[in-house]
């Protein structure tokens, strides 16, 4: 028998608790769930996401390992009390849901849509016709399980693709460079730049000042990594000075963003709540439960975290 720890914020629980039994079952595990950190029973797995009432991990001398209902871990991927594996969540409907949302948004500027929404004025503005995909500039910070996903969906509309990791990669269907030097010449192509990255002390106010400035006059940023990836204050200063033409922001680096935030009243930035992605209950709790059972049964967990480099 598994015994489960859930924690999360409260509202979490009614949703996560029949998938969750349901995916154990599936895979025939005997599990005890509870929501109940007090119990006092030593728990093997716990199945976590900021907010909830677990703080410490201390106490749990029995885990086994810590299952993130998040892909993002930055929450926890530093903290000195967990001395057990942290594995993120990676879940097919996740990643269809951020293709969807980045394939969306990418459109929305390389067509130019907001130019034909804005004013159903019987003006016929017909004088910009955008370019076909093939000649469109499209960056991509972050090669991961997202940022392939996208890059697959973006190379199938033929947008002149690049991406960056930080490990090299080998030669395949778009360019891709890592290091400095590949970062200036992927933003100095990038008519769109998208980013994809983690929260980690490297990649802290990556688009400062300086690299924002190596953008093309007029490009457009698409942020749904992390808010901390972006110097706010040299994003607006960007913006107001007309060097990027518009932002779409998904992540903050409070969230909720607060009421009276600059991005809110931007002309030029376009805001939406941390939605780009959701974690879908069916099938969070199915790579939970593949997680448990690959435990339970001696095999190599899935997605576990390299805390070292922070994801
Ligand atoms: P992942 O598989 O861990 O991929 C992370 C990518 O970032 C990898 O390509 C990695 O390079 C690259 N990277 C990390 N540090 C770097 C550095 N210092 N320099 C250059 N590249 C670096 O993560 P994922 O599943 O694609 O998710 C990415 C992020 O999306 C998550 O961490 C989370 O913050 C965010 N997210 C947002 C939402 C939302 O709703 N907005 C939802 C889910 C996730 P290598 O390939 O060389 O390792």
């Amino acid at each position: 028998m598994a015994r489960l720890l859930f924690s999360a914020p409260p509202e979490w629980w009614p949703l996560y608790r029949e998938p969750l039994l349901r995916a154990c079952a599936d895979r025939g595990l005997e599990v005890a769930l509870t929501d109940d950190p007090a119990e006092p029973t030593g728990f093997d797995y716990l199945i976590y996401r900021p907010g909830g009432p677990v703080t410490d991990f201390t106490r749990f001398a029995n885990l086994k390992a810590v299952l993130s209902l998040w892909a993002g871990v930055e929450r926890i991927a530093g903290d000195a009390t967990l001395r057990v594996p942290l594995c993120r969540m990676v879940d097919e409907s996740l990643t269809r849901g951020m293709v969807e949302w980045v394939t969306g948004h990418v459109l929305r500027y390389h067509l130019g849509i907001d130019a034909h929404l804005a004013g159903q004025d019987g003006v016929w503005r017909n004088a910009v016709v955008p370019p076909l995909a093939t000649h469109r500039g499209v960056g991509l910070l972050g090669l991961g399980v997202l940022g392939t996903a996208v890059a697959e969906a973006l190379a199938g509309f033929g947008f002149a693709l690049q991406g960056w990791s930080r490990r090299p990669r080998a030669p395949g269907d778009f360019a891709t460079h890592s290091g400095a030097d590949g970062l200036a010449t992927l933003l100095s192509r990038s008519e769109i730049l998208v980013c994809l990255l983690p929260a980690t002390p490297d990649t802290e106010n990556l688009l400062d000042a300086g690299h924002l400035a190596l953008l093309p006059r007029g490009a457009r940023l698409i942020n749904a990594g992390r808010g901390t990836l972006i110097d706010d204050d040299a994003l607006l200063s960007a913006l107001d000075a007309g060097h990027l033409a518009h932002a779409t922001l998904d992540v903050f680096r409070q969230e909720p963003l607060p009421p009276g935030h600059a991005y809110w009243a931007h002309p030029r930035v376009t805001v939406t709540p941390h939605v780009a992605a959701e974690t879908r209950p069916d099938t969070a709790s199915q790579a939970i439960a593949e997680n448990i059972r690959r435990g339970e049964a001696g095999l190599p967990l899935l997605h576990v975290v390299d805390r070292a480099h922070g994801y």
